[in-house]
């Protein structure tokens, strides 16, 4: 697949909760490589959560995609407050994704 120019929406799961009970963060994307390096980088171009995350030392991973969503998808995601009971990571019986070729297993700094 062609990833940059691909539209997703995409989830990611904190190693732990931060902020009251926030542990997920559900955005939008049309070069989710290019969006994870730059929320990995914790610059200022990232999400504000992200980076709060990582300045609180908090790891996080890429849960899940859904390809070729659009922003719509996203607002109806947040809006009905679904990224826990979307997460694979939280409900194991969920499908797993392989993002093997999109982030190499990398340790937070
Ligand atoms: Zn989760």
């Amino acid at each position: 697949m062609k990833y940059k120019g691909t539209s997703c929406v995409y989830l990611i799961h904190l190693d732990k909760p931060i902020r009251g009970n926030n542990q997920h963060y559900i955005g939008y994307t049309q070069d989710i490589i290019q969006r994870i390096a730059t929320h990995r980088s914790g610059n200022k171009s990232s999400a504000q959560f992200l980076r709060m995350a990582k300045n609180m030392g908090v790891g996080w991973q890429l849960a899940r995609i859904w390809w070729r969503a659009e922003v719509d998808f996203e607002r109806d995601l947040k809006r009905r407050n679904a990224a826990k009971r979307m997460c694979p990571i939280c409900n194991p019986t969920l499908y797993q994704q392989d993002f093997s070729d999109i982030e190499p297993k990398v340790l937070n700094e």
